[in-house]
């Protein structure tokens, strides 16, 4: 290095400890890699049946004017969104995907002279945040692997313990990626209650539609009760609309006047509203995504019941299944018969492996080919 300047040092020193996001590796890549083709991708919780019909009509629309800067209010998304869900659009900030959101936040209200709390195997995103602007992170230890009815799930009362004068800002996913785990609608509650008002609460429903647990809370019915609640969701799931980049933050007004002045003005496209607006009213879409994935979770279950498979409880649209020996050699040996799903050795769960519950024709190539790669 020709200056003696070392620009990795240069860094702010929350981003020095930082270490990438892994993502889901692209099917294009493994395609070059191996020069193969009919890749199956199980690894990033994509919808198995594509994007809402809708959408895809009304983006095919949209292309005539893409020499326009969007809309940087996005009025109509959210004015559809808040009516959608019973809101006022003041409360509604876009974001370019839910993690735009994420590090809105972060920025917003945490800084060098804060703390941050989110749970052990919680969204690999709220350490990154959390670390990018500098803030202290703690991260509360998850419930135990063994004699747990949620094991490696989020432990409310070791996140509660986390907080203090310092605290600003607690992340919780409900459900859980990568685990699947899910808090119940009196724990969450319970714990809204406990945390002082002057410490934001993100509750992270990316999930949510996917749920049919009974007592599953939806964390948006709470905004009028608690302040300092952010309910962040996403259309990147459900909605089959990851490459768009497009989701949302509901909360007070005040919060989201906060969160409006830090987002960068046109952070969600022209395309991502339109795509948007349409997916929100394709309820078919939503609906039949849901009972694919009912059935898919149904099939899975089936089979860690038969192979004697253990797997973390989820009620997402991915299990995590335990290969009780290092995964990282499974997951290769997966690729090699051209199937992606996700290890977590960067989580701190070195024999599990998520994977995205597909079609019934998807789930049982997966399936087989687990097995063929657990037996060799
Ligand atoms: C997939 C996911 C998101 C969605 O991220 P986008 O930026 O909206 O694509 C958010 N939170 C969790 C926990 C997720 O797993």
């Amino acid at each position: 290095m020709q200056s003696g300047i070392d620009y990795r040092q240069l860094a702010v020193s929350g981003v020095q400890a930082l270490q990438p996001y892994q993502p889901g590796k692209p099917i294009e890549e493994l395609e070059r890699e191996l020069g193969i083709s009919g890749i199956l991708k199980l690894a990033s919780n994509e919808n198995p049946l594509g994007t809402s019909p809708k959408a895809l009509a009304a983006l095919t629309q949209a292309l005539d004017s893409l020499e326009l800067y969007p809309d940087g209010s996005g009025y109509q998304l959210k004015e559809a969104i808040a009516r959608k869900i019973g809101l006022h659009d003041s409360q509604i900030t876009l974001g370019n995907g839910s993690n735009d959101l994420l590090d809105i936040i972060a920025r917003a209200y945490l800084d060098s002279s804060r703390a941050a709390v989110c749970a052990e195997y919680a969204f690999a995103i709220y350490p990154i945040e959390i670390q990018a602007v500098g803030a202290e992170l703690r991260i509360a230890k998850a419930n135990p692997p063994d004699h747990h009815s949620m094991p490696y799930g989020h432990n409310l009362p070791n996140i509660a313990a986390k907080i203090d004068d310092k605290t600003r800002v607690v992340f919780i996913a409900n459900p859980n990626n990568p685990t699947g785990t899910w808090l119940d609608r009196e724990a969450l509650h319970g714990f809204l209650q406990r945390v002082p008002a002057d410490v934001i609460v993100v509750v992270d429903e990316a999930y949510t539609e996917y749920v049919q647990q009974p007592d599953f809370p939806n964390a948006l019915e709470w905004l009028d009760e608690f302040p300092n609640l952010i309910v962040t969701r996403t259309f990147s799931k459900i909605y089959g609309l990851a490459g768009l980049r497009v989701g949302y933050a509901a909360s007070n007004p005040a919060v989201a006047d906060i969160l409006n002045r830090v987002r960068q003005p046109f952070n969600v496209n022209s395309l991502a509203l339109v795509g948007a607006m349409a997916a929100l009213e394709d309820d078919a879409f939503l609906q039949q995504s849901v009972l694919t994935n009912a059935a898919g979770l149904k099939q899975w279950l089936g089979a860690c019941a038969e192979n004697g498979w253990e797997y973390i409880p989820t009620v997402g649209n991915f299990i995590t299944v335990d290969c009780k020996r290092p995964a990282a050699p499974v997951y290769n040996a997966l690729l090699r018969e051209g199937v992606i799903v996700r290890p977590l050795g960067g989580y701190g769960l070195p024999q599990h492996l998520r994977i995205t519950i597909g079609t019934e024709a998807q789930n049982t190539r997966c399936i087989n080919t687990l097995k063929k790669v657990l037996a060799a």
